[in-house]
């Protein structure tokens, strides 16, 4: 029998982030994921996928020590444009476009735009320097039975395996969610999400910008070097069929929807696509279980808030573990995992709710809904609270 203090299921990137924050507080873990380990940074070649992470996520990252080495290939997002583009593709005097700036809020940059397999390479490299992790790799997660004082769980490969508590960070379909018999309320939204990543001849500014269109946003966010990622949410029929187009024609018509604000483009990775939902799991605890990340709630990429949200998850989940850990308490306990469900369940719905409207209000094309649309963004060019307050929520800071 092993035996260890926590077990996280799940090594994306908010795994390795706790797994980290644990470590460093003293804790024993065992960190498990049904694929392969992460390829060393050094030889982790960039893939479609970027993610912006905001304010407060950049400290939780600076925690791990992986900053300094991530910040390389990241790029600041100084600026963000909203675009009501819903008139596309008629002519572009039909946009209305509101412009936020970090200065605005006293800042240099609102956050990072950062390549989503360097983070996790990263945070590994970070991970495998803790003493107090082990790693079992290509191994799934089976079952867990809870026990006097702990939990027991079984791996496809490595069985018995004893712990206090048992963390699921094992994304959306998440084995641990339907082992603790936690349900969770799930609705696929008929849309992809187009992504790659691209160069364009001219500067981006460090300035991201999201087109609402009818059948969802098309946001470029730039990346060092005249480079930006790309988030081009279509109805999942058209996303597949834009998949399908030649090279040429695809840059074509992602050029095209970019309005000509970088240049000329050209690809650097092929487009991939993924599909989105809304998915909300119902509790974050149950006996010597917690989730956290996409094992709890799915979001859609609209205001880039997924792994933003996640990662807040992850630190409140390990300061709340540390000090029952720190105070000699049991980290399984119903009081430990009470106080995590307490602190997040909040954050997690009034994210997950204004996302989702968000995410609808923009993929409509009812007439009532557009004029919506346009007139808020033309409130927000006032200046003042409701401005700033806007701004805030995005960082949520
Ligand atoms: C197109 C797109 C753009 C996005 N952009 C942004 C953005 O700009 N900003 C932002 O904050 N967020 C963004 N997000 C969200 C963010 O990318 C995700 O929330 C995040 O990557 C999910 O991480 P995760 O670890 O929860 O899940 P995953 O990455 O799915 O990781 C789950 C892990 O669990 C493992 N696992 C699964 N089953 C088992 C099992 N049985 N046993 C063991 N291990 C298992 C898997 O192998 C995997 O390693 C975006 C999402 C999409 C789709």
């Amino acid at each position: 029998m092993k035996n260890c203090d926590t077990l996280i299921i799940g090594g994306g990137a908010p795994g390795l982030a706790l797994a980290i924050h644990l470590a460093k507080d003293g804790l024993n873990l065992i960190v498990a994921d049904a694929g392969a380990p992460p390829a060393p940074l050094s030889k982790t070649p960039l893939d479609s996928r970027t993610v912006a992470l905001m304010g407060g996520s950049i400290g939780i990252i600076e925690e791990t020590g992986i900053w300094p080495t991530l910040k390389k290939c990241a790029n600041p997002l100084s600026r963000m444009a909203v675009v009501d583009d819903s008139r596309y593709p008629a002519g572009s005097d039909q946009m209305v476009e509101q412009a936020f700036s970090a200065s605005e809020l006293g800042r240099t940059e609102f956050g990072w735009n950062v390549p989503l397999a360097q983070l996790r390479a990263a945070l590994f490299e970070a991970a495998k320097k803790q003493k107090n992790i082990a790693f079992f790799w290509n191994d799934a997660f089976q079952s867990a039975q809870e026990k006097t004082g702990g939990i027991t769980i079984h791996l496809a490969r490595t069985k018995n395996i004893s712990a206090r508590l048992l963390i699921g960070t094992d994304g959306r379909n998440s084995p641990v969610r339907e082992a603790a018999g936690i349900k969770a309320t799930r609705r696929p939204y008929g849309q992809k999400a187009i992504t790659c990543i691209f160069k364009h001849s001219r500067p981006h500014e460090d300035t991201s910008v999201e087109f609402h269109r009818t059948g969802g946003p098309f946001t470029f966010v730039p990346m060092p070097d005249k480079h930006c990622s790309v988030v081009w949410v279509e109805k999942s029929e058209d996303a597949d069929a834009f998949l399908r187009l030649p090279k040429q024609a695809f840059t074509k018509a992602l050029e095209d929807r970019t309005r000509g604000r970088l240049g000329k483009i050209e690809l650097v990775t092929p487009p991939s696509a993924w599909p989105l939902e809304y998915l909300r799991a119902e509790r974050l605890t149950a006996p010597r279980i917690a989730l956290a990340a996409e094992a709890a709630h799915v979001i859609s990429p609209i205001g880039a808030q997924g792994l933003n949200l996640s990662l807040r998850d992850i630190k409140t989940l390990a300061e709340i573990i540390s000090s029952a850990h720190a105070n000699g308490l049991d980290i399984g306990s119903h009081t430990t995992l009470a106080a995590y469900e307490r602190a997040r369940k909040g954050d997690v719905l009034t994210r997950s709710l204004t996302i989702d409207l968000a995410n609808q209000a923009v993929a409509s094309d009812t007439p009532a809904l557009r004029v919506m649309r346009r007139l808020t963004l033309r409130a927000l060019s006032l200046p003042g609270p409701w401005r700033q307050l806007v701004m805030k929520k995005g960082l949520a800071a």
